[in-house]
Parts: structure tokens; sequence; C-alpha cells
């Protein structure tokens, strides 16, 4: 067991952490990425998951098991039936339409009490909870085991502190010109976008009574957490954090815990290919010279708009990794695939159709850029393993995360979208023409004097991310100091009065 930096003392109690995280597989991955990491520092780890969501995260819950770390994986039964959602629905991916949201929130809240009875039948009292921000059921849990809660937002912080003034100052309302351009109040420094592009709360029946909800919830939080490192956004944070006075965790990119290729490939659903055939293939490409494109685990391009990427990346000469998840397989894309793309891109494009293991690929020497959708995990991922990206955001707070690359980091080239898609709501437009695609990725592959400093920008980046993390560096000594404030609290607690 890897726990040679233990946080707990041999005579301080133990910890035992309860982490909650959404049933969404894009921000699932950086919690089980965080209870890897609390466990290997002698943390106790619960994770609290259901049986269908347990199913689509075997591989690494078989890999935490070989590894003999102090996590526990629970499952919980998910109450579909009792409000009123189709069987099987354990999933953000698999709900028919946003309109479902608040149903399948409220199933998620019904896990409160399950999960009460199972905490009060372990050996090990919870020490705190560590919960996904939309989990506000989770106080409940808190409050009748008397233990913090914080929570873990998913998002960067450029786009947290932007999304708090946007929220708090009603930005998004009475918007009668998406075009029309907006200055971010108190923002530390200009920051001006669309009012297309602000980030708003998700839309769908019955989610503004959630929102409202959510904001009464914030401040019974005992802090945030939060997926970054402070030489990317300690600006950000701090200001964050001042505005909403509490305390802001920063313990990322906790991708990096993952060091070798199994591990990397485990991340997530199984992967669709072989991680060793995806490696040869890898192996026999040129330094820097792949271009890997992925829109994560929910924006779903429509299939003329897939075949214009198809076509960019072609009139590219570049090599490719191009995923094209299970959800955007349709038959007209399968065709069109078939009917000769395939065989002109066989020497130097791979295609992987389904779930990719993706920090296994973004770590490879090949890859020289990543074509992204900008949530926040892939772009995060795309620093810490030193590579440029192309910005193409869909939808949230993706368009500033590609502010931040693009226009103060340096180390992205936007693909020219503005327009936002809304999650849920299948767009009906090709935003993104093969010219553009082509082009961004000349750009971005670009031997000349941008490329050069753009590459050397990120890499920057990714040798601080890397040191963030390890022993001495901030994420790493940020996580200590959770534990300990953690563990400060219980001692008090168990302290006779
Ligand atoms: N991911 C992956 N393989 C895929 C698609 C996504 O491993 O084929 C992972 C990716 O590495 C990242 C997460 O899924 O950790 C996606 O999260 P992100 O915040 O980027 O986007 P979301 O899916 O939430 O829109």
């Amino acid at each position: 067991m890897a726990t040679q930096n233990a946080i707990n003392g041999r005579d301080s109690p133990k910890l035992h952490f309860v982490l909650v995280p959404p049933m969404a597989q894009g921000h699932t991955i950086p919690m089980i990425d965080m209870a890897r990491l609390l466990a290997s520092r002698g943390v106790h780890v619960s994770v609290i998951t259901t049986s269908l969501n347990a199913a689509r995260i075997k591989t690494v819950i078989d890999r935490v098991k070989a590894s003999q770390l102090p996590i526990q994986f629970v499952s919980l039964s998910f109450p579909c039936s009792i409000v009123g959602l189709p069987e099987g629905c354990e999933n953000i991916d698999t709900l028919p339409s946003n309109d479902h949201l608040k149903s399948f929130l409220d199933a998620c809240a019904l896990l409160g009490e399950p999960l009460i009875l199972h905490l009060k039948e372990q050996k090990l009292p919870p020490s705190c909870i560590i919960s996904y921000f939309c989990h506000i059921w989770t106080g409940d849990v808190a409050r009748e085991f008397r233990i913090p809660r914080f929570a873990f937002n998913g998002f960067g912080g450029f786009s947290t502190l932007c999304r708090h003034i946007v929220l708090t100052n009603e930005l998004y309302k009475n918007i009668s010109d998406e075009m029309e351009v907006v200055v971010v109040p108190g923002f530390p420094h200009h920051l001006e976008l669309p009012k297309g592009q602000l980030p708003s709360n998700v839309g769908g029946r019955g989610m503004d009574k959630f929102f409202e909800e959510l904001k009464e919830d914030q401040p019974r939080l005992d802090g945030i957490i939060i997926n970054t490192f402070d030489d990317l956004e300690a600006l950000y944070i701090e200001s964050y954090q001042k505005a909403i006075a509490k305390k802001v965790w920063t313990i990322g990119p906790m991708s990096l815990y993952n060091k070798d290729a199994a591990d990397m490939a485990a991340r997530g659903n199984l992967a669709s290919i072989d991680g060793n055939r995806c490696l040869r293939w890898l192996d026999s490409m040129k330094p820097s010279s792949v271009i890997y494109v992925s829109f994560g685990s929910i924006a779903s391009p429509i299939p003329p708009q897939l075949v214009e990427i198809g076509l960019g990346l072609e009139a590219s000469n570049r090599p490719f990794i191009w995923v094209i998840k299970a959800g955007d397989k349709s038959p007209e894309v399968e065709k069109w695939l078939s009917e000769g793309f395939e065989e002109r891109v066989r020497s130097r494009g791979l295609i992987i159709r389904g779930w990719a293991p993706q920090v296994m690929i973004l770590s490879h020497p090949a890859i020289g850029g990543f074509m992204t959708h900008c949530g926040w995990n892939s772009t995060l991922e795309g620093v810490a393993t030193g590579v440029p990206m192309i910005t193409w955001p869909h939808f949230g707070e993706q368009f500033l995360n590609e502010k931040l690359m693009v226009e103060v980091l340096k180390i992205g080239v936007a693909v020219g979208v503005k327009k936002m898609t809304r999650w849920g709501i299948k767009n009906s437009e090709v935003l993104v023409k093969r010219k553009d695609v082509q082009k961004a990725v000349s750009a971005l592959m670009d031997e000349g004097e941008d490329g050069v400093e753009r590459k050397k920008r990120v890499r920057k980046m990714g040798e601080k991310a890397r040191k963030a993390m390890e022993e001495g560096g901030s994420s790493y000594g940020n996580m200590t100091l959770l534990a300990k404030h953690v563990q400060r609290l219980q001692t008090n607690m168990l302290a006779p009065a």
C-alpha cells in the first residue's frame, strides 16, 4: 500500500473521507483520482456510487482493489421509478432530455437516507464529506454525523469566479442580443465576453427552484475544493475566496495521480480500443506530430458537423486520433466513414468509436496538439501533459476555459466558434466548417515562431503542474492542509467537553 507520505500521525484519529461524485462521467473521474490521492496519503475513503455507475467504472475499481488502497466503493440502489425516471437512468448521459434533470437530481437526493444507514454501520465513523456541488442533500448527511462538508465543483478557478460574478449580478438576465459584449465587473483583470457566452444555469423543467436551493446551500459549506493549481490560477482563486468568504482548496491537476499507462487507460468508461494497440499506433508516429480530437463525455456534434471535422482533418494532412462518442455514432456518419474516408486516411488516422484512454493518449510524446471542447478536465489534462490546444467550446463554462487558454495563457488556438450550443438540446447547425478545422490545425501545429513559443509556454506550465502535485508542491501541500483541518475538527469534536 503506497502510504509512505501519510497525513495521519500514528496517534491521531483515523480519517475517513466520504466522497460523493456526480452521476456524470466527466466529473466522476477527477473525484476517483481524488479518492486515490487521499488514500495514498493514508486517508480511508468511501466513494458513493450506484450499481450501474459502478459497472461503468469497473476497470478502475478493480485496479483500486488490486492496489490495496484503503478505498471502499459503496454501491447504493438508484431510485429511478420513485421519481418517474426510466429504469437505468443512473447517469446524466443516459437522460432522455434535460427536462428529466430535476427528477434525476431528486433521485440523487433520495440516496441520503441509505447513505446515513450505511455510514452508521461502519466501524470507522465518517470525518467529512466531499460532494459534487449539485448534491445539496449531502448537507443532511453531514449534519447527521456533525461533520464538515466540502463541495467539489468540477470547474477551474477562472470560470468559477466569473460564474460567481455573473450569477450574483444576474448578468445573464434580459439578454436581447447574444452578441452584445459585457464586461465582467470585479474580475481581477479586464474580461469581456458576448452575452451569449456568459455562463448560466442549465435550463429544464424545475431547475430554477433547484438553483435557488443551491444558492441557499452555499453558506452552509465548510469550503470548496477545486481541481487546479496555484501557478495556473492563484489570481482567480484568491478573488473567489474573498468573494465567498470561504476557504478554497486547490489540489490538482488530479489526473497526474495516474503514472503508468494502465492507470491512465482505466479512467472512466471501459476504453473502446485496446490500450496496447493505441500505444503501438502512437509509437509509430513522429514526436509531436499527432493531433488528438475529442469533445469529452457529453458535447455531441451533429452528423454533418462530424463530417466537416473529418474532412478538415483529412485536409490538414497531419496524423490524428479522432474520438467519435458512442452516442454520436449514426448510420449517416458510419456510411460516410466507411465509404472512402477511413481508407483515404488509413496511414495516418486512428478513429476511436466510443471511449478513449484520453490521459494515456495525451501523455504520449507523439501528441502535438489537442482539439478539445474545453471541458475543464480535458483542458487541465492538456495543460498537465504540456499539449497545446485547439479550443472548440460548446456550452456551459467552456467559452471561459477557452479565454483562459487562448487569451490569458496563450497556449491555445481558437477554432473560431462563437455560438453556444445548449446541453441536452440538439443543435441543428454546422458551426465550424472543414476549412476552419484545417486552418486551426495548421496554426496549432505550425513550426514557426508562434507555434514554438506556444509549445514552450504549455510545456513550462505542464512542468509546474507536475511540481504542484509532488511533495513540496502547492497542491500536495493543500491536500495535507485539508486533511489536517478535518483532523483538527474531528479531534475537537472527540475532546471531552
Ligand atoms: N474522457 C476520456 N475518454 C473519452 C472522453 C472523455 O477519458 O473518450 C475523460 C477526459 O479525460 C476527462 C473527462 O472524461 O477527464 C471529460 O471531462 P471534461 O470536463 O473535459 O468534459 P465533460 O465530459 O464533463 O464535458
